[in-house]
């Protein structure tokens, strides 16, 4: 077992921390404010090979290990979590999705595409009545001779108004319950597709969230990705990759939190000395470097059962449920030892803990997380549905 990173993974931390602390972290709080950062910032990142890092090279990506993928993320979150949501949906549930599950020529029409930045991807399986429950989707796809109709609407869609290409996850068959589902890789410029900004969010502010209208959007056959029926299998494998995104992204806010805490309580002076020299505010740090450690080393685990190519839907999940609870107690202890000024945004960590909020959320809460856990050491299913007696989503 080697803990040390090698040399490229090192080159590639340094590159990506660079150009990060340079070119994201001073605009964070602004973008904050403004719901928005430029999209132009996404060509940048594909110029340093960030927008492909797992991606073979001759479908336009950087051909680099999970480990070196982990690294850009937790770099790349610990300035923005919205970037690094960006990132995520991008590289993690569609590039790595397409690469596992298209034939050669779907492929070779999109990667190049999403890996170089010009075109935006989107993950649309969420509905206004499914999210945990992903296998009970009711967006509908009729064939109509050798085409699909596409009919409904997926909410909380990442990227959902700036992707030129979102894939859609649908019922073909509504008897087949989750057996029914296929994926399709659908352009947003066909006729019928729509969609609209969800504003207000709490936190990843700047990070675009979107609503997905379809109404008879005709796609052919060509557009399916997968075999009719694959979709739920081609949806838990594209969060397999996901919430390792996901994990490592939270791995930089809870450092981001700790860095933070310790610089400012060097500095903060409390009954004439340093708070940082206090033993209570030195318990707190210290439980922040050993989580965020702890969760770093979760994240290079399952990072490692990546690299070999095998099946890593168990440290996945444990990594996802750890970090993403850790991101937010880090962020909320960098708010407690930076006291009242820890509630202004004049400081990073009141957006960290509105940014770490929504990370046991998304990409299957931490509840789900633990059920898939628990299923793993029991051999019981926590998630039949009561109705329909299939297993329902492990998920979104
Ligand atoms: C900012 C943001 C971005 C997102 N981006 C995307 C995206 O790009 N693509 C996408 O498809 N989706 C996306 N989502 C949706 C996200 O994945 C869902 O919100 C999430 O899966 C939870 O689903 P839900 O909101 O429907 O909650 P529900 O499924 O209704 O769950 C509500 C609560 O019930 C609990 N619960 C549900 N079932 C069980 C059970 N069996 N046992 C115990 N507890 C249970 C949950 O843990 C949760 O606490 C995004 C969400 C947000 C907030």
């Amino acid at each position: 077992m080697d803990f040390e990173l090698t040399q490229e993974q090192r080159m590639i931390q340094d590159a990506c921390r660079t150009f990060s602390r340079q070119q994201i972290l001073p605009k964070a709080r602004q973008w904050d404010i403004e719901e928005a950062y430029p999209r132009e910032l996404l060509q940048e990142l594909a110029k340093l090979g960030f927008l492909g890092v797992p991606i073979p090279e001759k479908y336009g990506g950087s051909g680099l290990d999970y480990i070196s993928e982990a690294i850009v993320f937790e770099e790349i979150g610990y300035a923005d979590s919205s970037v690094r949501t960006t990132l995520s949906v991008q590289m993690s549930l569609v590039e790595l999705t397409i690469l596992k599950y298209a034939n050669e020529e779907q492929r070779k029409q999109y990667l190049p595409r999403l890996c170089s930045g010009e075109w935006v991807g989107c993950f649309g399986l969420t509905e206004p009545g499914a999210g945990s429950d992903a296998g009970n989707l009711v967006t509908r796809a009729t064939r109509q001779g050798g085409d699909w109709l596409l009919n409904g609407q997926k909410v909380w869609i990442s990227n959902g108004t700036w992707a030129d290409l979102a894939l859609i996850f649908a019922q073909t068959d509504p008897d087949k319950k989750h057996k029914g589902l296929a994926a399709f890789l659908v352009e947003t410029r066909t006729p019928g597709f729509h969609s609209q900004k969800m504003k207000g969010k709490l936190g990843l502010r700047a990070s675009d969230t979107g609503e997905l209208f379809m109404e008879n959007v005709r796609v052919p056959d060509s557009a399916r990705l997968g075999e009719i029926g694959e979709g739920f299998k081609i949806a838990m494998g594209a969060l397999d990759n996901g919430r390792y995104g996901v994990a490592s992204g939270c791995v930089g806010i809870a450092q981001h939190a700790l860095d933070c805490s310790v610089a400012y309580g060097k500095q903060r002076k409390a009954f004439g000395k340093a708070i940082a020299g206090t033993q209570l505010v030195q318990e707190m740090l210290a439980n922040m470097l050993v989580e965020t450690q702890a969760a770093r080393l979760l994240v290079y685990q399952a990072g490692a059962v990546k690299n070999k190519g095998e099946r890593c839907t168990i440290p996945v999940s444990m990594c996802k449920y750890y970090a993403s609870e850790v991101a937010k107690r880090a962020a909320d202890m960098a708010i407690q030892i930076h006291g009242g000024y820890g509630y202004s945004n004049e400081y990073a960590p009141e957006r960290l803990w509105r940014d770490a909020r929504v990370a046991s959320l998304y990409e299957g809460t931490s509840q789900i997380q633990q059920l898939i856990l628990g299923r793993h050491l029991t051999g019981l299913q926590a998630f039949e549905d009561e109705q329909q007696r299939v297993p329902a989503g492990l998920q979104a």
